[in-house]
């Protein structure tokens, strides 16, 4: 690795020139995929996705089409090879949008957002078998060429506290926008696009209660963002650490005895900011678990997404 490396504390910069330059799109695509996903403190385990949307010939017509390229079901970041990525027709993805809209009943738990999933495999490019996960209008409505969804420990313990909307804004300003937790799906999709359409100079999203996505219309680009917005949330959780100061610490201890060794940004967080919000799923609880790869919230398990 020869290049000048932006300087980060908390997360491990992995980007090297050389051997990006040796791949085509896709598996810069893979390569971002592992680094991302080779730093435990980026995202956890089998958590988060990638994504990015390349113009490809179509096997059919020889002409060039849009194409998202996506993590799909299953499997790891760190692990992933091209295999473990769905691509779909992003003009078909995107077409999706008016047989949600004609449904009578639209949102969260809704039977279009589950009927929806299964319209996917319609929207496939090259017969790829890889199947969509439920994240991937959240990639493909962002209206920017590459997105990164992680599960960072620091910006979960921001995004899940119980004033994370007010601290996304001191950490970060306008450069990320805080929405409140909704279930993965193609509702949060539209949500991303309306954020995007409203924000136009907005970098990522704080999605409350769960964790981080943010873009750019470079790889590279959006590596580093991703590593820097984490960088950023970790470092304002140290600049508040008031450690055994805090007059929630011995609460914290009595109350969650494991916090001390396992993760510490969620305990951090706690003592600075106090306990977390109740939420439904990915709540500091679930994050806390999630971040060892101990145990995952049901959601995740039953809708084969991460
Ligand atoms: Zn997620």
């Amino acid at each position: 690795m020869t290049q000048e490396q932006p300087a980060f504390q908390y997360v491990t910069y992995g980007w090297d020139d050389a051997v990006a330059a040796t791949l085509d799109p896709v598996d810069r695509l893979v390569y971002r995929s592992n680094i991302l996903g080779a730093d435990q403190r980026i995202t956890n385990t089998g958590g988060g996705n990638t994504s990015s949307k390349i113009v490809m010939p179509d096997p059919l017509t020889g002409e060039d089409v849009d194409v998202l390229w996506v993590k799909g079901s299953g499997g790891d970041l760190r692990t992933s090879k091209r295999e473990n990525f769905s691509s779909l027709y992003m003009d078909k993805l995107r077409g999706l949008q008016q047989h949600y809209h004609h449904a009578p009943e639209r949102g969260p738990k809704t039977a279009i957002e589950d009927a929806i999933v299964g319209l996917y495999p319609h929207a496939t490019f090259n017969l790829n078998p890889r199947p969509s996960s439920i994240d991937t209008p959240l990639h493909g409505f962002v209206p920017f060429r590459h997105v990164d969804h992680m599960h960072p420990n620091a910006v979960i313990a921001i995004a899940a506290a119980k004033n994370s909307e007010q601290l996304t804004r001191e950490i970060y300003g306008d450069e990320v926008i805080w929405t409140p937790w909704q279930r993965p799906g193609f509702d949060l999709g539209l949500i991303l696009e309306q954020i995007c359409r409203e924000h136009p100079k907005a970098k990522g999203v704080i999605l409350g209660g769960h964790g981080l996505i943010n873009w750019a219309d470079d790889d590279k680009a959006c590596y580093e963002l991703t590593l820097d917005l984490i960088e950023r949330a970790a470092r304002s959780i140290a600049a508040h650490d008031k450690g055994d100061r805090s007059a929630l610490s011995e609460r914290c201890k009595k109350i969650r005895p494991s916090c001390a060794s396992s993760t510490a940004w969620t305990r951090r967080a706690w003592l600075n900011w106090g306990p977390p919000a109740p939420t439904t799923s990915c709540a500091p609880r679930s994050s806390h678990c999630m971040s060892r790869g101990t145990r995952k919230p049901r959601m995740w398990t039953r809708s084969n997404s991460s």
